[in-house]
């Protein structure tokens, strides 16, 4: 038979391989050892429809690492002698750990099949497995059968034949292990690819699994066909070995096959198995399982966890953020006082203290942020809040994942892109990261929040919370049809198939978290902090030059001076004269200051942009404040506050901006709206855009989000004024 198709036979021990062996080859069976080694190897062979196959009953094993005899045995075989099919022969009474094995089949990418023995049995105990379910999601055919009786066995062969006469091997499954594995396989990939006689033979990505694995055979031959990447590799073995133990206590391999594990059980979650008698069997996580799932206690449960993570955040980090900030203030000051004016002093001050002050203000966040995800994550949690955030947001081409990044960006109004962005990295598919990583800065961060406060204050005063709730509700909604589009467009593709790791419960250790959350603020600081500095001096400089040409700073000089004759001859110790004197500073100061920001790049830029903007019913000195917003949010009320308190000179009392804003002619509730639209949706500040390019691995998608946002906040605007107008 030359043409005969080779199938192997695969499963744990007493699954009924032999059973099923005898059954298709009666008497045309040998049985040999595998050359060397005395372990039995049976063959023989059958026909079915006029093909001829040739059966191999191989040893029964529970994984495919190189641990055991039997074990090497099996897999060198599949490896080496290339069966056309493997049939992976599983106890269904026993599904979820026979599993184990078919899933180290599919990393491995062989043609499968699994053959769903002994369900005689399980039907017995009130199991019900739905096969055709359960083959959809591992995305091999499932068919059950009774070795014993021959139930099933013929569509079993037929699967056999259709899985033959496939012209490719199936890719291998892509499985997540964590991040900490995850990321090393990531970084052992390059040194993989130089063992070329290694990656002829095995899928690169499970070369890595096995040597975290810490799987001999394939170390050996690693160090026999590349000593140096093999060096390289230990190397890195080590560390995440070292970095495992040190933080949850585990070796590697632990935590592979729980998130192997995790993989199963959520497929046989989704319905695949119902039991008659449910009692019996359930685990301490299925049990918790129960209630955190539920239908309806789950989504309750998952509401009152995300608020208590939010409140944790953002209540408790202030503290921390307000310190930083009064010490950045005192810096600032020092600085001050110490040097002389001008160019140095001003860069120092302005590009220096505050870009860097900028970055390490998010530093409490971050880090309360990441210590509260770290605590869902090492715990289980997570896991679950995206099993049950994934209907919703699959609909949008998200991930169940994504929800944590949208919370953490201000999904419940006062979150942060920053983080959020960061948060993006528990997900699998890089286009489903994406979608979701340009789209987290729609949301309400804490620094747009003051700015929507005071706009819907002033203008929008009786239905303020009604506003604030829209304003959430529209973020989500902008956010999620934006990720649907990125989906329809740029970022089209399939959807990674709804299944999701659920990896058993487990109490964090604090140690643990200690080092997760410190390892991803440090990540932050050391990205961002860099490149930060040197845009924010850029921001600054745009801000400050060209300086006022000489004579009008002569101008204002002469003001002050002015000012210091008229309202407060001599060394009058009158307080209320030393009142007024300052107050005529301070006015001559602000006019100064604007004056200089009208003169200067970004000053230009706000008045070039009036061309344009004026359709959405935003004028230059906004322009300014929203330019400034690029640099921080926060910058727009205090920008908003200089630009608006020029003209203003002559009045004695000094109004509010709010005030001001609700008496100037330019400004109604129609503007209000447009300005809050734009304010809300268009380029995220350049701290998130930084971490943009960062997570997304090119500057490409950092420019990409800039100017998609914009032209969506810019036509959002326009429309919201236009159609405003002509309303109002
Ligand atoms: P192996 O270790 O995978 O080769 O498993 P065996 O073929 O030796 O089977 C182990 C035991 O399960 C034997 O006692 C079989 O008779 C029994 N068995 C195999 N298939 C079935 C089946 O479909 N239904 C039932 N009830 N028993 C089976
Ligand atoms: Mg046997």
């Amino acid at each position: 038979m030359d043409n005969a198709i080779t199938v192997a036979l695969a499963g744990n021990p007493n699954a009924g391989k032999t059973t099923l062996f005898n059954l298709l080859t009666g008497a045309r069976q040998h049985v040999g050892n595998y050359p060397g080694i005395t372990v039995e190897q049976k063959e023989g062979c059958c026909l079915h429809h006029g093909q001829g196959l040739r059966v191999v009953d191989l040893p029964g094993t529970y994984s495919l690492t190189a641990y055991s005899v039997e074990e090497l045995v099996a897999r060198d075989f599949l490896v080496n002698e290339k069966p056309d099919v493997v049939v992976d022969v599983i106890d269904a009474s026993n599904l979820e750990r026979n599993l184990y094995l078919g899933c180290q089949f599919l990393e491995l990418g062989v043609p499968l099949v699994i053959a769903l023995n002994m369900i005689d049995v399980a039907e017995k105990r009130g199991i019900t497995i739905d096969a055709a379910a359960l083959g959809k999601r591992l995305g091999v055919p499932v068919i059950p059968i009774v070795a014993r009786t021959g139930r099933g066995v013929d569509q079993l062969l037929d699967a056999v034949l259709k899985v033959a006469a496939g012209e490719s091997r199936p890719q291998p499954a892509f499985l997540r292990y964590g991040s900490d594995i995850d990321e090393a396989l990531t970084d052992m990939m390059p040194f993989i690819r130089q063992c070329t006689e290694l990656t002829a033979i095995y899928p690169e990505r499970w070369i890595g699994v096995k040597l975290l694995e810490n799987d001999t055979q394939i170390g050996q031959k690693a160090i026999a066909t590349h000593p140096t990447a093999s060096a390289k590799l230990n190397e890195r073995c080590e560390a995440v070995v070292n970095h495992l133990q040190n933080t949850l206590g585990v070796y590697p391999e632990a935590v592979i096959a729980d998130h192997r594990y995790g993989y199963i059980k959520s497929i046989l979650h989704q319905g695949i198995v119902t039991r008659k008698f449910v009692a019996d069997r359930l685990y301490a996580s299925d049990k918790i399982d129960k209630i955190v799932t539920h239908r309806f206690l789950g989504p309750l449960i998952m509401a009152g966890i995300l608020f208590a993570l939010y409140t944790f955040t953002f209540s408790y980090s202030t503290l921390l953020v307000d310190w930083l900030a009064s010490f950045f203030a005192l810096l600032n000051h020092g600085v001050d006082t110490l040097l002389p004016d001008g160019p140095l002093k001003s860069m120092i001050t302005s590009g220096v203290i505050d870009g860097v002050g900028g970055v390490l203000g998010f530093v409490p966040i971050i880090m309360f942020m990441f210590f509260g995800i770290a605590v869902l994550e090492d715990s289980g949690y997570l896991a679950r809040v995206a099993f049950m955030m994934d209907r919703i947001f699959h609909f949008f081409g998200l991930h169940g994942s994504s929800v944590m990044p949208f919370i953490v960006s201000g999904g419940i109004a006062g979150g942060c892109a920053v983080p959020g962005v960061m948060a993006t990295r528990t997900l699998r598919s890089p286009k489903e990261r994406l979608a979701t990583l340009l789209t987290v800065p729609f949301m309400n961060c804490g620094a747009k929040l003051p700015v929507l406060t005071l706009l819907i204050g002033t203008f929008f005063s009786d239905h303020q919370a009604r506003y604030m709730f829209l304003a959430t509700l529209a973020a989500w909604l902008v956010a999620l049809c934006a990720a649907k589009f990125l989906r329809m467009t740029v970022l089209r593709g399939a959807s990674t198939p709804f299944v999701m790791e659920l990896p058993p419960y487990r109490f964090p250790t604090l140690r643990g978290l200690a080092i997760h959350t410190w390892e991803r603020t440090w990540q932050y600081m050391k990205k961002a902090g860099t490149v930060i500095l040197g845009i924010s001096i850029l921001l600054w400089a745009l801000m400050t030059y060209p300086s006022l040409p000489d004579e009008r700073v002569a101008h204002f000089e002469q003001q002050r001076q002015l000012a210091h004759t008229t309202l407060a001859p001599g060394t009058s110790e009158n307080q209320s004269e030393k009142e007024a004197l300052d107050k005529a500073l301070q006015k001559i100061k602000a006019t100064e200051a604007m004056e200089g920001l009208r003169n200067s790049f970004g000053g230009r830029i706000g008045i070039a942009c009036e061309v344009v903007s004026r359709y959405a019913g935003i004028d230059w000195r906004t322009n300014i404040a929203l330019i400034g917003g690029f640099a921080a949010k926060e910058v727009i009320i205090s920008t908003l506050g200089t630009a608006y308190s020029l003209g203003d000179v002559s009045s004695e009392d000094a109004t509010s901006l709010s005030e001001r804003l609700a008496k100037d002619p330019g400004w109604n509730p129609v503007v209000a709206l447009a300005v809050l639209v734009f304010i809300m949706f268009y380029a995220p500040c350049f701290v998130t855009v930084v971490c943009i390019a960062k997570e997304a691995g090119s500057w490409k998608w950092a420019a990409f989000s800039i100017v998609f946002n914009t032209v969506f906040a810019y036509s959002m605007a326009v429309a919201v004024y236009q159609i405003g107008t002509w309303l109002y």
